[in-house]
């Protein structure tokens, strides 16, 4: 809105200033004649600014989910294919990490939704200080749902940061506080790690994680199982 004010203020000054020149109501100056086009060119490059710039606000927007301000599923499954591909070329392993909250039904009946999209900030918040190398991405898959892409990372590797998730989600409410009073939070994790190749797919992956993850539920939640068709 700051370039958008300034590119037309300048069009409308060079306008008035024109017209009192035009009329002789200003003395002659040399270069009188040029303020229509030199402000025109400002003008242009401040809304051209403006217009970028708004263009950029309304990509992250369309890739952003708004409760959590993290990378949203179309985000997801962009990077997915992204990394997908570059890992291939690099021969490097690339692993997801799927993440569901557990008993997060019982949670909001007790504590009111508001109390409940408070912890999925929290919990988004954990995510995204554990996934800040380059080409690692947290994303809201859904609900109370999360996925991590993390490229580079072996399975052993992906279970460690998401154990260490999983600890720091389990202190989120240690100890309560007036608004959130004591309740554990917990969540489940599945991990799984390939090195892309023909024949494979990202969504294989995605779905191996996905099914490592209700393993983890079925065991009892509050843990986390690693796919065991892990090739790597
Ligand atoms: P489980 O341990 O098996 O995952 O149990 P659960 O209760 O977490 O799973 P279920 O799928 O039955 O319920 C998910 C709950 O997540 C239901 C819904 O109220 C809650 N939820 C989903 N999205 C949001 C949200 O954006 N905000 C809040 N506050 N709650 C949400
Ligand atoms: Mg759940
Ligand atoms: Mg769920």
């Amino acid at each position: 809105a700051g370039y958008f004010a300034v590119g037309w203020a300048v069009a409308h000054a060079a306008a008035v200033y024109d017209f009192f020149r035009i009329h002789g109501l200003f003395p002659y100056q040399p270069f009188g004649e040029w303020s229509i086009p030199f402000s025109l060119f400002f003008t242009l490059l401040f809304l051209s600014i403006a217009l970028i710039r708004q263009n950029a606000a309304d990509h992250l927007m369309a890739e952003t989910d708004p409760l959590t301000q993290l990378a949203n599923r179309r985000k997801l499954d962009e990077s997915l294919h992204q990394e997908w591909d570059r890992c291939q070329r690099l021969q490097s392993p690339l692993a997801v990490i799927m993440a569901d909250v557990d008993h997060f039904k019982q949670y909001n009946d007790a504590f009111g939704h508001r109390a409940g999209d408070h912890c999925l900030r929290r919990i988004a918040e954990i995510l995204s200080r554990h996934t800040r190398r380059t080409g690692d991405l947290a994303a809201r898959y859904g609900g109370e749902e999360f996925t991590l892409l993390l490229p580079h990372l072996d399975a052993g590797n992906a279970f460690s940061l998401a154990e260490s998730i999983r600890h720091a989600v389990g202190k989120l409410f240690e100890g309560g506080t007036t608004r959130h009073p004591a309740h554990a939070i917990t969540i489940s994790l599945g991990v799984a790690s390939d090195i892309p190749a023909d024949g494979k797919t990202p969504e294989d992956l995605l779905l191996r994680a996905d099914r490592a993850m209700y393993e983890a539920k079925r065991a009892g939640r509050n843990q986390t199982v690693i796919s065991k068709t892990a090739a790597v």
